[in-house]
C-alpha cells in the first residue's frame, strides 16, 4: 500500500470500504479533464511528498477541496487505489479498448497528474518505466517535483528521461533556489515555471530561457491537446502565467 494510501485510511477508515468497491465503476484508469482538454491520470495531494512551501500555498487544487470537501476524500481514495493497481500492461489495455471504440477523444497524449505527484515514492519510477515501455504511441506529459530528492532524481535521469514517449519536466517555482534550477538545467531536464508572471523577471532569476505557454499567456482554449510546447522531443523551459 502506497503511503498516501496509508495516509487517507488513517484519515477516513469509514469510507475506505465502500470508496475501493467503487474505484471502477463505470472507469478505468483515465479521466477526461474538461479543463485542458485532455486525458489525465490523477493522485491525491496526500501523495505531493515533495511540495514546496510555495506550491502548497498556490496550489491549484485548493479551491476544489474547499468547493468539494465533501466527496474529495472518497474521490482520492479511489484516485490512489487505481494507481496502486496501475501497470503498463493494464493501462495499453485500457488505451487500446477506448481506441478502438473512439470518434473523438482518442487517447495519444496523457497528463501525469493534474493534481497530485507522479514520483510520490522510488516505486513509482518502476511504474511509469512500464507505462512509457507498454504504450510507446502515447505521449505522457509528467511534471514533477520529485527532482528535489536525489536519490529520485538520480534514477529519474538514468532510468526514464532517454523514453522519447515520456515528457518528463521540473516543476519550479520561487521557493527554488538559481544553484537548484542550474543543477537541473545542466542535468538536460525540462522545466516547467509558476510563480512570477513577468516572463523577463523569471528569467533573470533563475539564469534560464523560458517559452511561454499559450493557454495562460493568450488564453488559447484546449491548447493542451494541440500545443507542441510540453510535449516536445527537445529540452524545453515553459512558463506558466497566472489566469
Ligand atoms: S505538488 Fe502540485 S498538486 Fe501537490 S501541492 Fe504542489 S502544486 Fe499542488
Ligand atoms: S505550454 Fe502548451 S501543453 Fe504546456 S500547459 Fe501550456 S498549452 Fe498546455
Amino acid at each position: 500500500m502506497s503511503k498516501a494510501m496509508q495516509n487517507l485510511s488513517r484519515r477516513f477508515p469509514k469510507l475506505v470500504d465502500s470508496a475501493i468497491k467503487a474505484a471502477f465503476t463505470n472507469r478505468g484508469f483515465l479521466s477526461w479533464n474538461q479543463g485542458i482538454e485532455m486525458w489525465t491520470i490523477d493522485r491525491p495531494v496526500a501523495s505531493c511528498t515533495h511540495c514546496t512551501s510555495f506550491c502548497r500555498r498556490n496550489c491549484y487544487t485548493n479551491k476544489a477541496y474547499v468547493q468539494y470537501h465533501h466527496i474529495m476524500p472518497t474521490s482520492d481514495i479511489k484516485n490512489e487505489y487505481r494507481w496502486n493497481l496501475m501497470t503498463g500492461e493494464a493501462l495499453a489495455d485500457e488505451i487500446h479498448r477506448k481506441n478502438k471504440r473512439a470518434r473523438s477523444r482518442k487517447v495519444e497524449r496523457v497528463r501525469f497528474c493534474s493534481k497530485g505527484e507522479p514520483f510520490s515514492e522510488l516505486s513509482d519510477i518502476g511504474r511509469i518505466k512500464s507505462i512509457g515501455m507498454e504504450n510507446p504511441e502515447v505521449l505522457f506529459w509528467i511534471p514533477t517535483r520529485s527532482w528535489r530528492r536525489e536519490a529520485f532524481r538520480e534514477r529519474i535521469e538514468t532510468e526514464l528521461l532517454q523514453y522519447p514517449n515520456l515528457r518528463i519536466m521540473a516543476s519550479i517555482d520561487p521557493s527554488n533556489s538559481i544553484d537548484e534550477v542550474q543543477m537541473i538545467d545542466k542535468a538536460s531536464w525540462s522545466k516547467m515555471f509558476f510563480g512570477i508572471d513577468n516572463v523577463e523577471e523569471a528569467e533573470k532569476v533563475f539564469g534560464i530561457k523560458f517559452a511561454k505557454c499559450p493557454k495562460t499567456h493568450e488564453g488559447l482554449h484546449g491548447s493542451c491537446q494541440m500545443c507542441n510546447l510540453c510535449f516536445a522531443a527537445e529540452r524545453i523551459n515553459v512558463h506558466l502565467k497566472k489566469h
